[in-house]
C-alpha cells in the first residue's frame, strides 16, 4: 500500500522502474589481476541459477532518485514538529561535531582500557551528571532506549525481592501509562495492575491504596504525566507505595518539564529511566537511536548492571565487575555510547542554569499554546500544564475528528501531533524549548485557521492531506502487512 506510484499518487518512480539493462552507477578502473571466475571460488549451494534482478541505472539518475526521495522526508531540522511525548527538539549540531570526532567514532569495544580512558572518562561523567539529575545514588548506561531501562529497572527491582527471600508479582501503574510500561511488566514476568486517574488527571489515591500491597513489587508512574499534567500528590504517592514496602519507579519520559527544577530522588523515586535521545536531545525517530540509563537509591545499587564504568583511586577510568548481586549485562558491549556522547555535550553544553532554561522555556511554551487554543479546542485537563497539554477538538456535528485535523496540519507543513492517546480522540502537542515564539504562534494561528475551515469547508479537512505524495494510507493495513518491499512482476 505503500507503492504510491501504482496509486497515481507520485512523480517520482521506483528505483526498479528506471534506467535500462546495462546501465550502471560505478565506473571502475580497467581489472589489472587475473579475472576469477566466480563459479571456481564459491561452493556450488551459494550460486543462485538466475542474477538478482537488481537495478540498472546511471550514477546521475541514481544521484537525482536519492536526492528527490531525501526532499520528501519530515523532520524537526525541516519543520515544526510538536510530536507529544516524543520531544522533538532540535538537536545542537555541536553534539553532531562531537560525537563524529575520530576520538569518539573510530573507537572499537574491544580496545584495551589504556587506549580509550578519554572515553571512559566521558562515560564516566555522564553517568555521575545523570545521577545527580536525578537526586539518585548511582546510574546504568547499558540500556538501549526508555523501553530497555523499564526493563533493566524491573529486573532490579525483582533481583531486588528475592535477595530478601520475598516474591511479588504485581505491578502498579496509572491508567494514562504508555504502553511500554505493561509491556515490561509481560518481559518481567509481572502482573500489571492499572490504577485510575481522577478526572483532573492524577492519580487516584483512594484506588491506589486499595490496589498497592504486599504482592505489589512497584508503582510505574510517569510525571509530569502522559496527560501533561504534574501530580503534586507525589510524595503522598511515594508514602502510599513505600508503606507496603514496594518500590516507586519513575518512568522519566517527561524529564524535558523539571530539569532543575525538581529531582525525582528528592520526591521519593527508588528508581527511574531517562531517555536521554528525548530530553538531551539526539536525531530519534522510527525506532532509534536512542539510551535509556536507569538510576537507582541506594538499597537497589548493589543490583545494577555490571561492567559499570568506574574512577580508579589512581585517576583512571575502566571497568568493574564486582558487583555479586548484579543482574548481569543487558546490553552488548557498553551502551549507545554515540548516544551518551551526545548526552554529555548537551547537559555540559547548557550546564546547571541551561538545563533549568531548558525545563522553564518547555513549560511556558506548551502553556502559552494552549492559552492560546483553548477557546476552539476542549482542554480536558485543567491547567497549569507541565511541557505538554492533550486537546480534544469537538467536530462531530461536521464530521471531523482529531484524526482529520492532523491530516490537514501536514498541508501546513506542520508534523501532526501525538493522536488518540493516552485518552480517546485527543491531539497531544509538545512544543518543546527549542521553538521560536513566531512559530508557536503560527502553529496556534494555523489550528485557528483550520477550526474556522472545518465550519466552512469541512470537505477540505476531511479529505487532507491535499499537499503531500500520498493522501490517505490505510494505517491499519500498514502496521499489520506492511508491504515495503519491490517485488519482481
Ligand atoms: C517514549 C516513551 C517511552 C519509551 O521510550 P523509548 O525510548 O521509546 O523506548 C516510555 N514512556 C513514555 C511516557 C514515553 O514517552
Amino acid at each position: 500500500m505503500l507503492n504510491s506510484r501504482k496509486n497515481g499518487h507520485d512523480d517520482q518512480p521506483l528505483v526498479f522502474e528506471i534506467g535500462s539493462p546495462g546501465q550502471w552507477a560505478a565506473s571502475l578502473s580497467a581489472l589489472d589481476v587475473p579475472a576469477t571466475n566466480i563459479s571456481n571460488a564459491l561452493p556450488a549451494e551459494l550460486i543462485a541459477e538466475q542474477k538478482p534482478a537488481l537495478p540498472e541505472v546511471g550514477e546521475l539518475d541514481i544521484v537525482r532518485h536519492f536526492k528527490r526521495l531525501a526532499h520528501k522526508l519530515f523532520s524537526v531540522d525541516e519543520n515544526f514538529y510538536p510530536l507529544g511525548s516524543c520531544t522533538m527538539k532540535y538537536n545542537p549540531r555541536i553534539n553532531e561535531r562531537i560525537a563524529a570526532m575520530p576520538a569518539f567514532s573510530h573507537l572499537h569495544p574491544y580496545q584495551d582500557d589504556a587506549d580509550v580512558q578519554g572515553m571512559l572518562e566521558l562515560l564516566y561523567r555522564v553517568r555521575c551528571d545523570l545521577a545527580e539529575i536525578a537526586g539518585l545514588a548511582e546510574v546504568t548506561l547499558q540500556p538501549a532506549a526508555g523501553a530497555h531501562g523499564e526493563m533493566t529497572a524491573l529486573m532490579i527491582i525483582n533481583a531486588y525481592y528475592e535477595d530478601r527471600g520475598e516474591k511479588r508479582s504485581k505491578v502498579l501503574a496509572p491508567d494514562s501509562a504508555h504502553g511500554t510500561n505493561p509491556a515490561s511488566c509481560a518481559a518481567c514476568g509481572a502482573r500489571f495492575v492499572p490504577v485510575r486517574s481522577r478526572d483532573d488527571g492524577r492519580v487516584d489515591l483512594d484506588d491506589l491504596r486499595a490496589k498497592v500491597d504486599d504482592d505489589t513489587a512497584a508503582l510505574m508512574i510517569t510525571n509530569p504525566n502522559t496527560v501533561g499534567v504534574f501530580d503534586g500528590q507525589i510524595v503522598d504517592i511515594a508514602d502510599i507505595v513505600h508503606a507496603k514496602g514496594a518500590q516507586l519507579y519513575l518512568d522519566g519520559a517527561n524529564m524535558n518539564a523539571i530539569l532543575g527544577i525538581t529531582r525525582p530522588g528528592d520526591f521519593g523515586v527508588d528508581c527511574m529511566h531517562f531517555n536521554t535521545h528525548k530530553t538531551f536531545s539526539t536525531p530519534h525517530g522510527g525506532g532509534g537511536p536512542g539510551a535509556g540509563p536507569v538510576g537507582v537509591t541506594e538499597h537497589l545499587r548493589k543490583f545494577l548492571p555490571v561492567p559499570q564504568v568506574i574512577k580508579r583511586d589512581d585517576g583512571t577510568f575502566g571497568w568493574a565487575n564486582d558487583r555479586p548481586a548484579s543482574i548481569g549485562k543487558v546490553r552488548s558491549f557498553f551502551g549507545q555510547v554515540g548516544v551518551l556522547v551526545r548526552a554529555y555535550a548537551y547537559i555540559r553544553g547548557l550546564g546547571r542554569d541551561g538545563l533549568l532554561d531548558v525545563s522553564e522555556n518547555a513549560v511556558l511554551a506548551a502553556n502559552y499554546l494552549a492559552a492560546r487554543l483553548k477557546h476552539r479546542f476542549k482542554l480536558p485537563f485543567p491547567p497549569p500544564y507541565a511541557h505538554e497539554f492533550i486537546l480534544v477538538p469537538e467536530f462531530e456535528d461536521h464530521g471531523v475528528d482529531e484524526n482529520h485535523i492532523a491530516k490537514r496540519l501536514i498541508d501546513h507543513g506542520i508534523h501532526p501531533p501525538t493522536m488518540s492517546w493516552p485518552i480517546h480522540h485527543c491531539l497531544m502537542i509538545e512544543p518543546t524549548e527549542t521553538e521560536s515564539p513566531a512559530t508557536l504562534d503560527r502553529f496556534a494561528d494555523v489550528m485557528l485557521a483550520i477550526a474556522d475551515e472545518i465550519e466552512k469547508d469541512p470537505e477540505t479537512v476531511r479529505t487532507a492531506p491535499h499537499t503531500t505524495p500520498v493522501a490517505r494510507v490505510d494505517e491499519v493495513a500498514a502496521n499489520r502487512n506492511p508491504n515495503v518491499r519491490w517485488r519482481p512482476e
